[in-house]
């Protein structure tokens, strides 16, 4: 309803002065539009977030338009226009705006309509808030929140006094885990627990929670190993305190440790570096600290960067990838037997990138799934052409356990397999010992259907990693790929030389094949075919080349012949 009784207001001048004053008290903005004359006035705080060209402007509608997101502007011109007629006197809308960098920002609008004198022009006067305003305390710790701490460090820095500081985010690890093994209270109960023992390693500063498990640490004026006790002082008390409640529950903490100066780092980016420090802490193992260094987020961004790049190429036909061949050759008979598929990846602004960068990238996103099944297409297409020129050349794939854990990968080779036409006894595909580890009923599954169809499967890098022999046992490998670091030291040292001649026995007895990788030298070739491996592979026959190359150097002397 119309406020019955008439405001007589002074005039918008003194209104605009009560409006700023009222508006420091409070986070939201207040304004006031005059219904009639279209005239605006906004607390003046609203014009370090928002394109407006002053607190007080006149043709509000046309204003607006510019910072009212498109699509929201339809429903408040119709209730507007609602206030407009009469035809109601109370606006309460949720909308969106958009910000000075262009992001959206959703604020509820309340407001109610008065009238300065009875004939004279009708306000609507309100407040404006931020919907997605973070919060400044929690609840649970009784400690300070994010949003908290974005005033204090904008505090400081206006002041000028301080120079440097230490931003310190301790997270809990798998904290997720706390939760559905003891129950939401005692995860509640460990958050506190923590925020205690860091009250008590800190003196003069402020900790604040942030992001449902994490805690932020505004040291002033601290170098990063100071941080860094703090860190482990932290472990200690946390650990004692447990101790004290008879080891109800574990977990442990990690942190991510920023050094910056006030003058030179922006909040928003502060904040950004301590949610990946924290990250990279718990990447490295849990339970650590990682101090930050611009050198690795640059080669983060860097690999944010190749991962865009890398998506791209997969919905614009593979463009960029491209399976490199390497020849693997038969001991026994010095001839190119068949080929490892190898990929590679172009792009403009990296050139050649080696799969060492890129393939990890591939895993994290998943894309690898997709570009794994191109190379297999790929692969095996070329490898169908070039037994016309030689029958029975065998193509090595390599697989990721990615595309094993997380696809239906066996399926998929099978159709290609039936597709392309090929052999299965002449396709090979290997994967690394590494993801053994997390051998499960997908990797039994994807063994099981390649053994029952005779399609050939190796057990790459051997000797990189955990080398259990006990897997070849159970694995059913038709060959064990044993990696260069482990071949090149045979070279000079005795008991390296003697392990793999005895590797290679154990193999053979149960028929098991053997492909020494990273040949180089002709002394390395030598003495390591004296061990009686079936094949070999490395620079010394050849590096991985593209399909016309490796045609030309491998496959072009028997066509002629
Ligand atoms: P890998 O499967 O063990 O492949 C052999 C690697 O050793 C290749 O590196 C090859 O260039 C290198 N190499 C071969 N002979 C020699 C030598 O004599 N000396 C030295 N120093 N190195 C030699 P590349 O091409 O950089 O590939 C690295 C790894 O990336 C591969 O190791 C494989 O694990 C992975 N990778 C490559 N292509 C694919 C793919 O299509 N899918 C998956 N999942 N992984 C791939
Ligand atoms: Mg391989
Ligand atoms: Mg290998």
């Amino acid at each position: 309803m119309e406020q019955k009784k008439s405001f007589n207001l002074a005039g918008k001048e003194e209104f605009e002065y009560l409006m700023e004053v009222f508006g420091r008290c409070t986070d939201d903005y207040l304004f006031l539009l005059d219904l009639d004359k279209d005239d605006y006035i906004i607390s003046r705080k609203a014009l370090d977030k928002f394109e407006l060209p002053s607190a007080h402007f006149s043709n509000a509608g046309e204003v607006l338009e510019n910072i009212v997101y498109a699509e929201d502007l339809a429903a408040l011109s119709e209730d507007l226009e609602e206030l407009k007629r009469g035809d109601k006197t109370e606006h309460n809308l949720e909308y969106r705006w958009v910000d000075r960098e262009g992001k959206i920002v959703w604020i509820s609008c309340r407001g109610v309509v008065i009238r300065e004198t009875a004939e004279g022009s009708r306000f609507l006067v309100g407040r404006i808030t931020e919907i997605g305003v973070k919060r400044k305390a929690d609840n649970v710790t009784g400690l300070f929140a994010e949003r908290q701490l974005e005033i204090d460090y904008k505090r400081i820095r206006r002041e000028g006094r301080k120079k440097r500081g230490t931003l310190l985010r301790i997270g809990v690890d798998n904290f997720k885990e706390v939760n559905e093994r003891y129950g939401i209270e005692t995860g509640d109960s460990v958050l506190k627990m923590i925020a205690q023992c860091i009250e008590q390693v800190i003196e003069n500063e402020r900790c604040y929670k942030v992001d449902g498990d994490e805690f932020l640490i505004l040291l002033e004026e601290e170098d990063a190993q100071e941080a860094r006790k703090k860190y482990h002082q932290l472990r200690i008390l946390i650990e004692e305190e447990r101790r004290e409640q008879g080891y109800q529950n574990f977990y442990t903490i990690s942190s991510g440790v920023v050094g910056f100066s006030y003058e030179e780092s922006d909040f928003e980016r502060l904040y950004n570096y301590s949610e990946f420090a924290l990250s990279v802490a718990k990447r490295n193992g849990k339970n650590c600290s990682y101090v930050f260094r611009d050198e690795d987020y640059e080669s983060y961004m860097k690999s944010l960067d190749i991962q865009e790049k890398l998506r791209y190429a997969v919905n614009h036909g593979f463009q960029g990838f491209e399976v490199y061949y390497q020849p693997i050759v038969s001991a026994e008979t010095e001839r190119v037997v068949g080929a490892e598929a190898l990929l590679r990846f172009f792009c403009e602004e990296y050139g050649m990138l080696s799969p060492g960068i890129f393939i990890p990238i591939l895993e994290e996103s998943g894309l690898i799934i997709p570009v794994g099944e191109w190379v297999y297409q790929t692969a095996m297409r070329q490898s169908m052409e070039w037994q016309r020129i030689a029958p029975n050349f065998r193509i090595n794939i390599n697989l990721s356990f990615i595309q094993i854990c997380k696809s239906d990968v066996v399926s998929g080779i099978m159709a290609s397999i039936r597709e392309v036409g090929i052999n299965p006894k002449t396709v090979l595909f290997e994967f690394t010992e590494s993801g053994m580890i997390s051998y499960d009923d997908s990797v039994q599954r994807l063994l099981d259907v390649l053994n029952e169809n005779q399609v050939k499967i190796a057990l790459d890098d051997f000797g990189t990693g955990y080398s259990s022999l006990a897997y070849l046992k159970n694995l059913r490998v038709n060959l064990l790929k044993l990696d260069r670091s482990f071949t090149s030291k045979a070279v000079a040292n005795d008991f390296d030389y003697n392990l793999i001649g005895h590797i290679v026995d154990m193999a053979h007895s149960i028929g098991m094949g053997v492909c020494f990788e990273g040949i180089e030298t002709e002394e390395e070739l030598q003495k390591l075919k004296q061990l009686r491996p079936d094949f070999i592979q490395g620079f010394y026959y050849g590096r991985p080349v593209d399909r016309q190359k490796f045609y030309e150097q491998n496959l072009k002397i028997y066509e002629c012949a």
